[in-house]
């Protein structure tokens, strides 16, 4: 007999390793029970790979230094397999979806991993659940790109989103309207807890689940609505709920962001921007503007997207009804989302402007400019970066901002309004006020879709770059100057749909 042969030497586990397999998980949303989450095997991709990853967001986390050095943390991301102490559960949701109810939807895609530091880590494109449908379960490389850099992009520019921690890609034909490769997102946001789940529970009469949802709402996420009065704590969640969609709603109007897909089940209980498909920075100020090709009437055009913020409120309240009881309470709950949008508006266009607080000048002002902007079809993002530059002296000899228009007649007279709104003010302070609150960057179409093509080649370097001037969007980069430019003439022709 043989001796038996030594083992082959292991490698032992390094620092990030270890410390990814003890990482402190949490499970409360999955501990809500089986009425709201389902259990998912994994389904590996092969041969994962590393897309790109946001670094201060790790670390936020929790996760170790050199956490994506460990092949765990590759695998892991990729909902190949689980960390200890994760799990991969599937939530059920339903919706309306372009104005039509839509029954049961859920999680088709996305797994939620547990809680770090009281953020919620979901995988999306891991693989089908029990609510996959007819979908596969899986996300492209393009989508997942463009949902990793829009993540950030907004949270840099400092709007209520949903965050992503990294992208991980696989080789594996994903089929679409062609052959496309699989990606995978980890999605990261408090909760992720949508309209939809509460129109879930209610529309099938599941009184004591809806009931469970809007306690481990406020419970986790909005303590403040169960106050000492005893007043409905429902009734102050709507109320809530509708000032924070307002305050999103105004953030998207201001900045010229487009969602696309505001269907009912897309909707933050958090008033977060979430699911991001074919969303859009507006290039030239279009107010029709429709981003996603599916929506043939336009129902979600960018001058639209306030109101259909309000009626998906509607639908939440709809839903909430059950455990409000009074129909006028609610009415007039839902119905602040109209003052505090207008509040909302006029102040983030008061920022924009150099002010502190809203003025009925500037309101005067943004009424007149906005119908100027359009019918030059303006540069909205140049616009306000030359105006904020321009601010700084105010000098008639500089015609960076009127030579943006036809009509510089028109814009001349503007500017010198907007000039004697700020007169007695520093000129230098509104101007830097002003670099504060207007981009010099935003995640344009096209530049989306230079880091996917380049990443389709495996070249990730347009992602990173792109990720360095969007997670800072208010600063110079002179470095990056190329993409502060106005989008070339090929971006006409990007179509994005819902198809991802
Ligand atoms: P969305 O338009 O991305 O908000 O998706 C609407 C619904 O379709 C959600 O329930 C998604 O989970 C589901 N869904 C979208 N794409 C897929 C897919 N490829 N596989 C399974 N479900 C999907
Ligand atoms: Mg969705």
């Amino acid at each position: 007999m043989t001796d038996p042969s030594p083992p082959a030497a292991v490698a032992p586990p390094s620092p990030a390793h270890a410390a990814l397999s003890s990482l402190p998980w949490q499970q409360r949303f999955a501990h809500l029970g089986a009425d709201f989450v389902a259990p998912i095997a994994p389904a590996p991709l092969p041969e994962p790979y590393w897309v790109g990853q946001s670094g201060a967001l790790a670390q936020s986390l929790g996760l170790p230094p050199g956490w994506a050095t460990a092949d765990s943390a590759l695998q892991a991301l990729t909902g190949n397999q689980l960390l200890p102490g994760s799990a991969m559960v599937a939530s059920v949701y339903s919706g309306h979806q372009f104005g039509v109810w839509a029954g049961q939807l859920g999680d088709g895609r996305a797994c939620l991993l547990g809680e770090l530091a009281g953020q919620e880590i979901q995988l999306k494109g891991a693989g089908p659940t029990p609510f996959s449908r007819r979908g596969d379960g899986r996300a492209v490389l393009r989508s997942a790109i463009r949902e990793f850099l829009c993540s950030e992009a907004m949270h840099g520019l400092g709007i209520p989103t949903t965050r992503a921690l990294c992208v991980t890609g696989s080789d594996a034909t994903i089929w679409r309207e062609t052959a496309e490769t699989a990606a995978v997102v980890a999605r990261v946001a408090p909760s992720f807890i949508r309209f939809g789940h509460f129109e879930h529970f209610s529309k099938r009469e599941q009184i004591p689940q809806l009931q469970a949802l809007a306690d481990f709402v406020i419970d986790h996420y909005y303590p403040q609505c169960r106050d000492a009065t005893g007043a409905n704590p429902y009734l102050a969640l709507l109320g809530e709920v509708s000032r924070k969609t307002a305050e999103l709603l105004a953030h998207w109007q201001a900045v010229g962001f487009c969602h696309g897909v505001m269907n009912s089940d897309n909707m933050s209980i958090l008033g977060l921007t979430l699911d991001y498909g074919p969303f859009q920075f507006l290039d030239a100020f279009a107010p029709g503007h429709i981003c996603n090709h599916s929506d043939t009437e336009g129902r979600y055009a960018f001058s639209e997207q306030p109101n259909m913020a309000y009626w998906n409120l509607y639908c939440l309240t709809d839903a909430l009804m059950p455990l409000i009881g009074d129909e006028d309470a609610a009415t007039e709950a839902v119905d602040t989302y109209r003052a505090h949008f207008q509040a909302a508006s006029q102040l983030c266009l008061a920022k924009k402007m150099g002010l502190d607080q809203a003025d009925p000048r500037q309101k005067a002002l943004t009424d007149m400019l906005l119908p100027m902007l359009a019918a030059d079809q303006v540069d909205y993002t140049i616009f306000w970066r030359r105006l904020s530059h321009w601010a700084a002296r105010m000098d008639d000899e500089d015609y960076s901002v009127m030579d943006l228009f036809v009509n510089r007649q028109q814009m001349q007279t503007w500017q010198y309004a907007f000039e004697s709104m700020h007169k007695g003010m520093g000129t230098t302070d509104i101007s830097a006020r002003m670099l504060r609150a207007n981009p010099k960057f935003v995640l344009r179409n096209y530049m989306a879709q230079e880091a996917i093509a380049a990443a389709q080649a495996k070249d990730f370097s347009v992602l990173a770059q792109l990720q360095t001037v969007l997670e800072n969007p208010f600063d110079e980069h002179p470095a990056h100057e190329r993409w502060a430019g106005f989008a070339p003439d090929w971006a006409a022709s990007i179509a994005v749909s819902c198809s991802s």
